[in-house]
């Protein structure tokens, strides 16, 4: 019984997975960048803030700061006040720094692409750094980020609340070449329609394979 119901979770998964694709056929990182570093410091900023305030913020951060270099000799007040308006830009900076002033040390300022090494980053999570890779480096990365931990649990992919746990559930149910994509598709439809307060239900595109429809 058990394995027929992880054989009707994986056919419900694919069918989901299908039909969101399918109504966010445009859904991308929505953070501006032109390189690894430039996005991993965007996503830092990310943290407790919109990607409209962090894009309006980094243009002239991005001018000022070029190599992580840079950002490692920056001296703190300043960068604090660079990015003051993101929110918690006190310990947003001291990672920005910390990260950089390994990555100039131990990567020659480049950004590495192997999640174990990101990792080991000051103040580089495991949601970063699928971002880097699977953004800038093209590496499939599922990124577990406050909308795709609600619609993981609210589709019944997964039954926990830790975003680790929840990556893991996610890698096991969804094909590699799609976690990328995937995540910008699921954090696309939890700002358009499956929201924290108040999920649009009866105009979700997955309604009919949704074990939360009209329940939240
Ligand atoms: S049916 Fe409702 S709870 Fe389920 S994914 Fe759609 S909007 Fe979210």
């Amino acid at each position: 019984m058990a394995h027929r119901g992880g054989a009707e979770l994986k056919a419900r998964v694919r069918t989901v997975v299908l039909r969101l694709t399918k109504a966010y056929p445009r859904a991308h990182c929505t953070l501006d960048y032109r390189n690894p570093l430039e996005l991993m410091v965007a996503t830092i900023l990310s943290a407790q803030c919109t990607d409209e305030r962090v894009n309006k913020v980094t243009p002239a951060l991005f001018k000022k700061y070029r190599s992580a270099q840079d950002y490692a000799a920056a001296l703190p007040a300043e960068l604090e006040k660079d990015i003051r308006s993101t929110g918690f830009y006190r310990s947003k900076a001291k990672s920005i720094r910390l990260a950089c002033s390994d990555i100039a040390k131990k990567y020659a300022g480049r950004i590495p692409d192997q999640l174990g090494d990101l990792v080991e980053l000051h103040g580089i999570g495991r949601k970063t750094a699928n971002v880097i890779l699977g953004n800038a480096y093209g590496i499939p990365g599922m990124v577990v980020d406050t909308h795709v931990k609600r619609l993981a649990n609210r589709l019944g992919f997964t039954q926990h609340k830790d975003p680790v746990k929840i990556e893991f559930d996610l890698m096991q149910l969804i094909p590699k070449e799609r976690w990328t994509q995937f995540s910008h598709v699921l954090i696309q439809h939890g700002r358009r329609c499956c929201t924290a307060r108040r999920p649009d239900c009866p105009h979700c595109p997955v309604g009919k394979w949704c074990p939360s429809n009209g329940k939240v």
